[in-house]
Parts: structure tokens; C-alpha cells; sequence
């Protein structure tokens, strides 16, 4: 084991106790009893039920989490990355070709090995809560678009990358950075109107009273919305949800059917106020551009670490190359990307803050947002008393009393 094999197998261990931990601790943070905020919105039984949605999620994610740890550690000290690379190099396709191959295989063994808990997750736990609604044939469906959109998408892009590794020298990083930027732009448009079809119908909002008070709320404050989507999100879960898609001029909302059927007008232009906010407070075009310039770190470490013999050490493999290096270095930048993770989700939980406040200032009316967040973590069954340490290494969202809190006092303020 050479130094960037321990720093691996450490990240590795290192995150899995430190899940572990918090899994631990945010179940230690579970009453019997509703906070007083919620009183009115749970019998016994409902909360009983939303604390048993959480122990089961919770033991799932062991279970998935110990799985996942003990086959990559299999995998790796068992030789499976240096008896693929052979399997592969035996069929002599070049470079290119090749690291594609070694990858998809990589990457469909991950795939394969998750689907019996991706099955259980949706067939067992969420049919349990009664909030699956997915069918046999759709999930199987979903699985085999999404298994075609990754070849037809992501074998070309991956088959550049390598290409420009392999020639592009110590422009390498650069190049592939451009190459991703302008895949992450032209998906931004290819991505609403190809491919989330695919798995979704998408429908004009035909509630004209609905429709109208979005319309008028978005013209309120200068927002140039095109249209409104009613989607059928109940084509696979009882939970609702909402978001945007395009930009510049042809912005579009989209509401899941779930979500109009369980609130009011006043609750859902209250929840697209927030939406709007992260919009207009440019939390979308600010994250965009951190993702870009994360690309491009990532693109610029992977060319310093590409060719270093040690990391071909650490995986016992004879011959090093641009397609096993890639791989390799995955493994090595999980720290970073557990780092900046942990700092994209703080900036994030800030992010929501100041969308709630800007949907009750715009709105004016805290009281449709309050009672939307409520029903919805009541229809969720979501956790109310998150442990902070939980909430810092997971939550992309405030915790929903933090957040009920900090309406009321923008309330309270006058906007
Ligand atoms: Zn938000």
C-alpha cells in the first residue's frame, strides 16, 4: 500500500463512520411527541409513522452504504481493476475505444449492483408510507431510457476526454473543460425539451384561475414567464415538487400534479415565489458558474494526477492509462468533492433563506408560505427535528422550523 492508497481506503472509511455518526445521532433526536408548531397537523399514529419512515430510511441506507463499501474494497484488494484492464486490452480496440469499454463496465456494475436496492427502496419503503405509485413496467422503463441516454450521451463525452488527455498534452485539461462547459450549456436546453419528455408528460396548466394568479404574481415582479407546466409526477410518487427549466427569455415553471392537488392558489404562488427568488436573487446562474469552475479545478487536478505512477501502484495495475487513470482519480478527489460538497450545500441552505424571504416580501403573505412548507413536510413524512450535525453533512435545505421561524421574523420586520 503506497501513500495514495491509504489516502483513498482512509477517505473511504473516514466517510462512511462519519454517515454512520450522524445517521446516529440524528435518531437520537427523535420524540414521541410533535414540536408544538406541528401539534395541530399530526395524530399519534401520523407522527408514530413519520419517526418509522425515518428509523427505515435510515437502517436502508446502512445496509446500502456497508454493501457499497465492502464490494468496492473487494473489488480493489480482490485485483478486479487490473483483470478488467486485462480482459479489455485483450480485445485489442485502442485507447479510446477501450477506456470507454473499461469504464461502461465500471460503471454498469455500479449500476447493476444498486438496482436491488433502488427496487426495494421504491417497492418496499415508499409502497410501506404510501407514497410509491411507480409500476413494475415504469421502473424498469426509467431504467433502460436512462441506460440509453448514458451510452448515447456520455460515451462520446467520455470518448473526447480520454481522446484529448491522450493527445492534447499539457492543454489537456483546458480543452476538456470547454468540451464539458459547452455539453452543460447545450443540456440546458436539450434537457426540457428532449429528454425530460422522455420520462414525463408535460402538460400547459389549463386552471385558468391558477394560471392567471401565476401569471399576474410573475408579471409583479418583472419575471418573464412564458408558460406553466403541470407534470405527472404522481406517475411515480405521491410527493410533489416544483421547478424551472430554460433561461434567459423562455423561462418555464414546472408543478408536479401532486403539488396542485394538495395546496391552495395563495400556497403554490407563494411556492413559486420562492422559486422565482432563486431566480431573480441569480442563485441558478451563480451555481452554474460555480459547477463550471468546479469542472474546471477537477480537470486541471485530473491532469497533474493522471500520469503519476502511484496511483497506478495503488490499484495494482501493470499499465497505466489516460481511461484507468480517470477512475483512479476519482477515487482520490472524493475528499475535495466531499469538501465542496458540505460548502455548496451551506451556501445552498442560505440560498433557501433568502428565497423564502423574497417570496414574503413579494407576496406578502407569509402565512400561504407557512402553511405550504407545513403540508408538505406533513405529506412527506419528513423529519422535523433534525440532529445540526445530520442537517450540516446532508441537508441542501434549511431544517423546515428554522425555516418557518425566519419567515415569521422577515414577517414581523415589515419585509
Ligand atoms: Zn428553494
Amino acid at each position: 500500500m503506497n501513500t495514495i492508497a491509504w489516502i483513498i481506503l482512509s477517505a473511504l472509511i473516514l466517510n462512511y463512520l462519519l454517515n454512520l455518526a450522524a445517521d446516529i445521532l440524528n435518531l437520537r433526536e427523535l420524540r414521541t411527541r410533535p414540536p408544538d408548531e406541528f401539534k395541530p397537523y399530526y395524530d399519534a399514529e401520523r407522527y408514530r409513522q413519520s419517526q418509522a419512515y425515518l428509523r427505515d430510511n435510515t437502517r436502508f441506507g446502512w445496509v446500502s452504504a456497508s454493501f457499497n463499501l465492502f464490494v468496492m474494497l473487494a473489488f480493489w484488494f480482490g485485483g478486479g481493476f487490473p483483470w478488467l484492464d486485462t480482459v479489455v486490452r485483450q480485445l485489442g480496440w485502442g485507447s479510446v475505444p477501450s477506456g470507454v469499454l473499461y469504464i461502461g463496465v465500471l460503471l454498469a456494475l455500479q449500476g447493476l449492483l444498486s438496482l436491488p436496492f433502488q427496487f426495494y427502496g421504491t417497492f418496499v419503503i415508499e409502497a410501506r408510507y404510501g407514497f410509491n405509485r411507480t409500476t413494475l413496467a415504469t421502473f424498469v422503463l426509467d431504467r433502460l431510457k436512462g441506460l440509453i441516454l448514458a451510452i448515447a450521451l456520455g460515451g462520446p463525452l467520455l470518448a473526447g476526454i480520454i481522446h484529448l488527455f491522450e493527445t492534447g498534452g499539457g492543454n489537456a485539461w483546458w480543452y476538456s473543460w470547454l468540451v464539458v462547459v459547452v455539453f452543460m450549456l447545450v443540456m440546458q436546453y436539450v434537457a426540457p425539451t428532449w429528454i425530460m419528455p422522455l420520462f414525463n408528460r408535460f402538460e400547459p396548466l389549463r386552471d385558468e384561475s391558477l394560471k392567471n394568479a401565476i401569471l399576474e404574481y410573475a408579471a409583479s415582479i418583472q419575471f418573464p414567464l412564458q408558460n406553466v407546466f403541470i407534470m405527472d409526477g404522481s406517475k411515480r410518487s405521491a410527493k410533489s415538487n416544483a421547478f424551472f427549466t430554460g433561461f434567459g427569455r423562455s423561462k418555464r415553471i414546472v408543478l408536479f400534479d401532486t403539488l396542485v392537488n394538495a395546496h391552495s392558489t395563495a400556497e403554490l404562488v407563494a411556492v413559486l415565489g420562492h422559486e422565482m427568488g432563486h431566480c431573480k436573487l441569480r442563485h441558478i446562474l451563480v451555481g452554474m458558474f460555480i459547477n463550471i469552475f468546479q469542472a474546471g479545478l477537477m480537470f486541471f487536478l485530473l491532469s497533474l494526477c493522471v500520469s503519476i505512477p502511484q496511483l497506478f501502484e495503488a490499484f495494482d495495475m501493470p499499465h497505466p492509462s489516460v481511461y484507468a487513470g480517470i477512475v483512479f482519480f476519482g477515487l482520490l478527489y472524493a475528499p475535495v468533492d466531499f469538501f465542496s460538497g458540505l460548502l455548496g450545500m451551506m451556501v445552498s441552505r442560505r440560498n433557501e433563506f433568502s428565497a423564502d424571504r423574497f417570496a414574503v416580501r413579494t407576496t406578502g403573505n407569509a402565512a400561504a408560505l407557512i402553511k405550504a412548507l407545513k403540508t408538505l413536510s406533513v405529506n412527506h413524512l419528513s423529519n422535523l427535528t433534525p440532529h445540526p450535525f445530520y442537517v450540516y453533512l446532508n441537508y441542501s435545505h434549511p431544517p423546515i422550523l428554522a425555516r418557518i421561524r425566519a419567515i415569521r421574523a422577515v414577517d414581523a420586520s415589515g419585509g
